[in-house]
């Protein structure tokens, strides 16, 4: 057998195709699928590195998993799991061949209406599931941006967070009992759906964020939450991100709890208002704006909760909000927040503008440390000359910062790795995390060790060789430095999210 450049020992292609076709005698009601439309779709996730899996595994029943795991593990064929394929790093792209284990039609979802449960196949689409728990007066608040795309499974393996996060915490806060197999093709129950269970080690937790590489999740017990009965939406704008980013220190100093406070820079409205502006659309927008007026630093905020405490908190809010804004909109109704959110929704894409690829990072810091981030951010655009357009979390101090290039220009993609390299120093410098919800896969493995000492790296590759001895599950990812600069990427691919 060849050995990987840096894993195990994996199968030859020959032993491949023979493993392949005794997969397929224990086949009676999933598909197999080796043309190449399949393999393409599960080569690539948002990151653009791609590299092409022997085939695409869709198992239809526990036995079927099983059959697939034990089979890989026997003859040691690398297997990557996969949602949706939204992850933003890598995680999901098959870097090492091998087949892919695809759960996207393992959606079912029934809501435990007395236990405030949702019970749901490892494939079931974020939204869909909060909107099932919806019907029932239920809620479950972990909202990625993804969250029309995005699987349980994958939200649960990334923990995943949202735009909520600050007041109703992440995937892992709802996570009540896992379902699914060990690398090695045995079944496994991590916790039951019990409001209490401390039976033996938490594997559980040790499963959230793994990155879909110590086990396989076949279905999970959510924990759901009384569904907020009223909400409104403020949009304030402000000259700078320093007046911005005070304001969201004053919020939160007065014991505001925001359900969502969302900052977006200077950079980042610039590229919308331009995209409008070539549009001949700035006279749809909810604020009045001029042609090639500059552009403001803006928070978009939500307070949620019965009515009498939405009431009672708004008078604050707009006060706080609106102390060094330069303008201040409340939504009155459903239709004026949507138009707000547009804003929010949109920037992303508009980005754009100023190349055609977008790096896009998740870095946490502490609160305090905001500014000095910002102002590091633009430290870095006037020393490598690429836009630094940021927004994020702000109650939580999870920013996206985004660095933007042409891929086709040698000397701007030299000067994107430099950029990321140094914003991934400094954050950690800052006392933060070079991810705060994306997860590391390939893109944020050559920043592992910023982050982690040398014993820590290794008491996690100790728990990966235990439950993974022959390293077939989701190989290549976290651990082993990866230079994605250097790789094929599928540039032409239109994922559903790009639009
Ligand atoms: C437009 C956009 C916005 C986004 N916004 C956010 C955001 O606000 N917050 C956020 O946290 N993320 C965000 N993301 C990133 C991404 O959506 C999340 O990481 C999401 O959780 C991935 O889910 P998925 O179903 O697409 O998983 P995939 O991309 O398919 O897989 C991701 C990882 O999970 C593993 N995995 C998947 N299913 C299983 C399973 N059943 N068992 C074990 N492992 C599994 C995979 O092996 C891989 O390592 C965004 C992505 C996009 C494209």
């Amino acid at each position: 057998m060849p050995k990987s450049p840096t894993g195990p020992e994996f199968a030859t292609p020959r032993q491949r195709a023979a493993a392949l076709r005794q997969l397929r005698k224990a086949f009676t009601a999933g598909v197999i699928e080796t043309g190449d439309e399949a393999r393409r779709v599960a080569s690539l996730d948002t990151c653009r590195v791609a590299h092409l899996p022997d085939a695409v595994i869709r198992p239809a029943t526990d036995a079927e998993v099983a059959a697939v795991l034990r089979v890989a593990n026997k003859a040691r064929i690398p297997v990557t799991t996969r949602g949706a394929g939204s992850a933003t790093t890598g995680a999901v792209t098959p870097i090492r061949g091998g087949w892919v284990l695809d759960f996207s039609g393992w959606n079912d979802i029934r809501i435990d209406a007395v236990s405030g449960y949702a019970h749901v196949g490892a494939g079931a689409v974020n939204a869909k599931i909060d909107e099932a728990a919806g019907k029932a007066g239920w809620f479950y608040p972990p909202d990625p941006s993804s969250k029309g795309y995005s699987t349980i499974g994958g939200n649960i393996a990334c923990n995943a967070g949202g735009l909520r996060a600050a007041k109703y915490g992440v995937t892992r806060d709802y996570v009540v009992a896992l379902e699914g197999f060990l690398p090695t093709g045995e079944p496994v129950k991590w916790g039951l759906p019990l409001k209490k269970y401390v039976s033996g080690y938490n594997l559980r937790d040790l499963w959230i964020g793994s990155e879909g590489m110590l086990g396989v999740i076949t279905r999970a017990t959510l924990k759901l939450i009384p569904r907020p009965e009223a909400r409104t939406t403020f949009l304030a704008a402000y000259k700078d991100e320093a007046a911005a980013l005070r304001t969201v220190r004053e919020i939160l100093k007065a014991r505001v709890v925001p359900s969502i406070l969302e900052f977006i820079d200077r950079q980042t409205l610039d590229c919308f208002l331009r995209k409008h502006e070539k549009a001949g659309t700035l006279g749809s927008l909810p604020f009045s704006v001029k042609p090639g007026e500059a552009a403001p630093a803006m928070l978009l905020m939500e307070i949620d909760g019965d009515k009498a405490q939405v009431r009672r908190q708004q008078k604050p809010v707009r006060e706080l909000l609106g102390g060094k804004a330069l303008w201040l909109r409340q939504a009155r109704d459903e239709a004026a927040a949507e138009a707000l959110w547009k804003i929010r929704r949109t920037c992303s894409q508009a980005m754009f503008q100023m190349g055609d690829t977008k790096l896009n990072e998740d870095i946490v810091v502490p609160l305090e440390s905001q500014l000095p981030l910002l102002k590091y951010t633009l430290e870095v655009k006037k020393k490598t000359g690429l836009a630094t357009p940021t927004f994020g979390h702000a109650a939580d101090g999870n920013f996206h910062v985004h660095v933007m290039f042409d891929w086709d220009e040698a000397a701007q993609r030299e000067q994107a790795k430099a950029s990321i390299e140094l914003i991934m120093r400094k954050v950690v410098e800052l006392g933060g995390a070079i991810t705060g919800e994306h997860g590391i896969g390939l893109a944020k493995s050559p920043f592992l060790t910023l982050q982690h000492t040398e014993a820590e790296i290794a008491a996690m590759k100790r728990i990966k060789d235990a439950l993974d001895p022959n390293g077939i599950l989701n190989p290549g990812k976290m651990f082993e430095p990866f230079d994605m600069w250097l790789q094929p990427r599928d540039r032409a691919w239109r994922f559903p999210w790009d639009h």
